[in-house]
């Protein structure tokens, strides 16, 4: 049985939070209306402006990630709007969902699963359209369901080359992994999730509205209250919240954002860099398979298909074995690939360790021989510090 206080999450969300951050969650509730907790929203918004490396408004929302998403469609589109939706994975799936459940008109960009959307055919549909029809385009930067990372900047080149349609991007993933220069690229909306790169528990989501963004939201007729984003953007201007947020999670993210900038960005995305190569090279040397294009390796989570073997069997040995937790394959893939969250608080001992796990599985297994696990590891430390 794996023993829960041990339990080790190398799933994609919720990912592993610091003591100091558990801790701040620990305090007694503050009144959300006190100069305490504004200085607290002050400071959060500044770092959270510093993370997305923007100007713009970015506004905290008590909700998931999805929260985010959600409020980034209905507050800058009407209903019929014409949009495109890149759909290549699971969550690329979830926003043709959401784009069509608030009647807009969707025109479906995909690729298989594993592999990345390809931006010649977003720069095809909007050379074309002329009467600049299309109002957005909406994709997800990092494809959790499949580890592949779509390539966002050559993607908002032709989005901004359109002139008209807005970007809506969930970066729930790639924010706090992998550098998501918001004002250079020209990104409009940009979501994320506390549970991912920011070293949260769930609760909190983050969207950054450009002035692009918010001029759309004049025109934009879909329902909307509690996640209307002026009311946000009002309150903000006092450093305060239009309803009750989640005051203690706020807590949590001072500290986080705090220890994130301890860090540095460039230091940030380099321990993601290294332990997404470290992850992948080691399961290659295993003859494991990775599921996306080796070129486009998600910096937050490997997938890792398993041919001869049960893909949750597997996993539930590794849980079982080392306390330590592997997501499965969503969907279609459940039974067929597992995926290795290292995202957020993630060290180089993680990485050793999980590597390790998987290597004594298979050994146990008869899969590879223990010169292989050997190598594995070799290969690995060479991307750890
Ligand atoms: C986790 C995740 C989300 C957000 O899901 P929630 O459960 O609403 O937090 C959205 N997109 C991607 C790519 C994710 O990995």
């Amino acid at each position: 049985m794996a023993i829960q206080e041990k339990l080790s999450l190398m799933i994609p969300g919720p990912t592993p939070v610091p003591e100091k951050v558990l801790q701040a969650l620990g305090k007694h509730p503050i009144g959300h209306r006190s100069k305490d907790f504004q200085d607290l929203v002050k400071i959060t918004t500044e770092n959270l402006k510093w993370l997305h490396q923007t100007n713009n408004d970015v506004l905290t929302i008590t909700g998931s990630g999805t929260a985010a998403m959600e409020a980034g469609i209905i507050n800058s589109l009407s209903k019929g709007d014409k949009v495109i939706c890149g759909e290549n994975g699971k969550f690329g799936q979830r926003w043709v969902k959401v784009a069509k459940e608030f009647g807009l008109e969707v025109i479906e960009i995909g690729a298989e699963w594993g592999k990345p959307l390809n931006p010649e055919d977003f720069k095809k549909i909007l050379e074309e359209d002329k009467q600049k029809e299309i109002k957005a385009v909406i994709l997800t930067h990092s494809e959790t369901s499949t580890g592949v990372i779509n390539d966002l900047q050559m993607i908002s080149t032709h989005i901004r080359n359109h002139k008209k349609a807005l970007s809506i991007i969930d970066c729930v993933t790639s924010i706090g992994a992998c550098s998501v220069p918001v004002d250079e690229w020209k990104l409009d909306i940009v979501a994320s999730g506390s549970q991912k790169g920011y070293m949260i528990p769930p609760g909190l989501s983050f969207i950054s509205m450009s002035e692009k963004a918010w001029q759309a939201s004049e025109d934009s007729n879909l329902p909307k209250f509690y996640l209307n984003l002026k009311s946000y953007r009002k309150s903000l201007l006092s450093n305060s919240n239009p309803y009750t947020p989640a005051v203690n999670l706020v807590f949590a993210l001072d500290q986080s954002l705090k220890m994130m900038r301890e860090e540095g960005l460039e230091n940030i995305f380099a321990r993601h860099n290294r332990h997404k190569l470290a992850v992948s090279k080691a399961a290659k040397t295993l003859n494991l398979n990775l599921f996306a294009d080796e070129e486009h390796l998600s910096p937050a989570v490997t997938a890792i298909a398993t041919d001869d073997i049960d893909a949750e069997d597997f996993r539930k040995k590794i849980k079982n074995k080392f306390d330590i937790l592997l997501a499965g394959g969503q969907d279609h893939l459940k039974g067929e690939i597992f995926r290795v969250g290292h995202l957020g608080y993630v060290n180089d001992r993680d990485i050793i360790s999980v590597i390790s796990a998987i290597s004594n599985t298979l050994l146990d297994q008869k899969k590879i021989t223990a010169q292989q696990a050997g190598e594995a590891l070799a290969v690995a430390s060479k991307y750890l510090k």
